[in-house]
């Protein structure tokens, strides 16, 4: 049943009362200072609160509840695995040992921080079968354009400056192309087959075409994000260099193979990693991340200095590389996030390491066949760690959206799954459970989602209108990204009120939501 999830607003945006403070601050030891005669009138529309120090309180922890977030409920984001970070991860990446280094401390003081890092790059080698790891990147999309750099140096120095054509199967993530053009590349796309594989026929045509010697690289993403094992992986590679061009991985798929089967065994010659997907440090909003690379011996000489390496049992920092792109990241990229991914392997050992992908592939399967019959995978195929699911005949015969699944989705208490991504799937769903979730978990997102398709035949309009049950209504997602405006504002339902007397505050979300957000408090029902 959808669970009614309204935070009393009066208690969040409506307690300031003239005069009430909210702290004591000490006896002041230096001499006052009158701000106002210093920096002028403070500006009259910073209208601040005035609460006391619990309605302070019951503020922040009343926001924290109209959050979403893994530690709240099922967060099964495809593409992004959104997998629990377990707690011994954060209890170590607080140890003051380092949390507190500077990080222009000299490296003879931090021993066992540049132990940390040639640990993560040692186990991600071992997981990878790459020859070398750096851990500089600090996302995704900029490991990717790391190694486009390093296959750019490459090409340049044996002379084939001419390759200036970078492909894409249409399935990729929107950052392989942003990437390639970021490294001024042309692009061109490559088709996937009936069966979600990449087009061979179509790329040996391209290959073997005007642009064939053109072709620099090729980036592909495997498991693709149609959530499917490139089974033509190992040919992919051979014909891409045979036509003299380099293959990255993109490897934010990972999770579906930890420990079970290596990239650079595949025929890849450099790959990245989303060290804050498949290795449980928390990504989103923007927060740290680590997009750390792996690349075959032929790239070494160009790789981002510093690199960290042990030697005779040493562990040096190298700064002499004449050839090397150079820094891509101040210092040695995100550290807490080695740290957090380097307590999260160890925690696994050897010996678990592929308990990771054997269960996020099981669980993805088994949402895949539970919801079957009532939503269609995009392919009827074994998948990996996601499925990619398409609510089409929804869409035709009922008028009903991926996106009115999604919202409704809400109302039952969980967090959506990626929609219409990859591109080429309409109306796509992609589920992406991770290993960490239970049986139970599964089942009931799966009855969820078998009670909404049954509200989508008989009341498709409880999904247009979704969600019901939250603070907001349907916002312009749009908007409320692009023109995101946190500043405290009177709702207009507060403003009407302020008029008879009665006083009030709020804050808006975002330009324009306000009048959405007012509609949908109870006190203006
Ligand atoms: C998340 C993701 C990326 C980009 O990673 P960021 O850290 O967000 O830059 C690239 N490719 C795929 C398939 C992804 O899922």
């Amino acid at each position: 049943m959808p669970k009614k999830h309204v935070p009393e607003p009066s208690l969040i945006f409506e307690n300031s009362r003239p005069g009430r403070v909210g702290c004591n601050l000490p006896v002041a030891d230096t001499p006052e200072v009158d701000l106002a005669a210093l920096l002028g009138d403070l500006r009259p529309e910073l209208d601040l609160p005035e609460v006391g120090e619990l309605d302070l309180m019951r503020h922040f922890v009343n926001l924290s509840h109209i959050n979403y977030g893994i530690e709240t409920g099922f967060y099964p984001l495809g593409s992004c695995t959104m997998k629990y970070n377990p707690r011994v991860n954060e209890a170590a990446a607080a140890f003051t040992g380092f949390s507190k280094l500077h990080p222009m401390q000299p490296t003879e003081t931090i021993p066992g921080a540049l132990e940390i890092l040639i640990g993560v790059q040692e186990m991600l080698q071992e997981i990878t079968a790459f020859d070398h790891i750096t851990l500089q990147p600090v996302a995704g999309a900029h490991g990717e354009m790391t190694c486009l750099m390093l296959i750019k140096a490459y090409h340049e120095s044996r002379g084939e400056t001419a390759r200036d054509l970078v492909l894409v199967p249409d399935s990729a993530h929107g950052t392989n192309p942003a990437s390639a053009a970021r490294c001024g590349y042309d692009v061109r796309s490559i088709p996937t087959d009936a069966e979600g594989n990449t087009d061979l026929a179509s790329l040996e045509k391209v290959l073997s075409g005007d642009v064939g010697s053109r072709v620099a690289a090729l980036m592909l993403t495997n498991p693709s994000t149609l959530g499917l094992f490139e089974p033509h992986v190992q040919k992919v590679c051979e014909m891409i260099h045979r036509a003299g061009g380099q293959v990255f991985c993109d490897g934010a798929n990972m999770n579906a193979m930890v420990g079970t089967t290596r990239p650079a065994e595949h025929g890849f010659d450099c790959m990245h990693l989303n060290l804050h997907k498949t290795f449980s440090t928390p990504h989103g909003g923007g927060g740290p991340g680590c997009g750390a690379i792996g690349l075959g011996e032929h790239l070494a000489a160009f790789m981002p200095s510093p690199v960290v390496r042990r030697e005779n049992g040493k562990i040096i920092v190298d700064e002499d590389r004449p050839r090397s792109i150079g820094r891509v990241s101040p210092y040695f990229g995100q550290f807490l996030m080695e740290v957090r991914a380097y307590t999260y392997l160890r925690a696994f050992g050897k010996e678990h390491i592929a308990d990771i992908s054997r269960h996020a592939v099981l669980n993805a399967n088994y949402v895949q066949a539970r919801l079957k019959d009532v939503l269609p995978p995009a392919h009827d195929r074994t998948c990996m760690h996601e499925c990619i699911l398409t609510a089409e005949k929804y869409k035709r015969e009922h008028g009903v959206r991926a996106l009115d699944i999604s919202k409704r989705l809400i109302d039952y208490g969980f967090h959506p799954p990626t929609n219409y991504f990859p591109l080429i799937v309409p109306e796509c769903m992609m589920i992406e459970p991770t290993e960490t979730e239970s049986k139970e978990t599964l089942d009931a997102f799966c009855d969820a989602m078998r009670s909404i398709l049954r509200e989508a035949v008989e009341q498709p309009d409880l999904l247009h209108n979704a969600p019901s049950t939250q603070i907001v209504g349907r916002l312009d997602e749009t908007a409320a990204v692009k023109n995101l405006d946190v500043r405290w504002r009177k709702p207009k339902h507060v403003e009407a009120a302020a008029a008879d007397g009665a006083g009030g505050r709020g804050f808006a979300v975002a330009e324009g939501i306000e009048d959405m957000r007012a509609d949908s408090l109870p006190s203006a029902r």
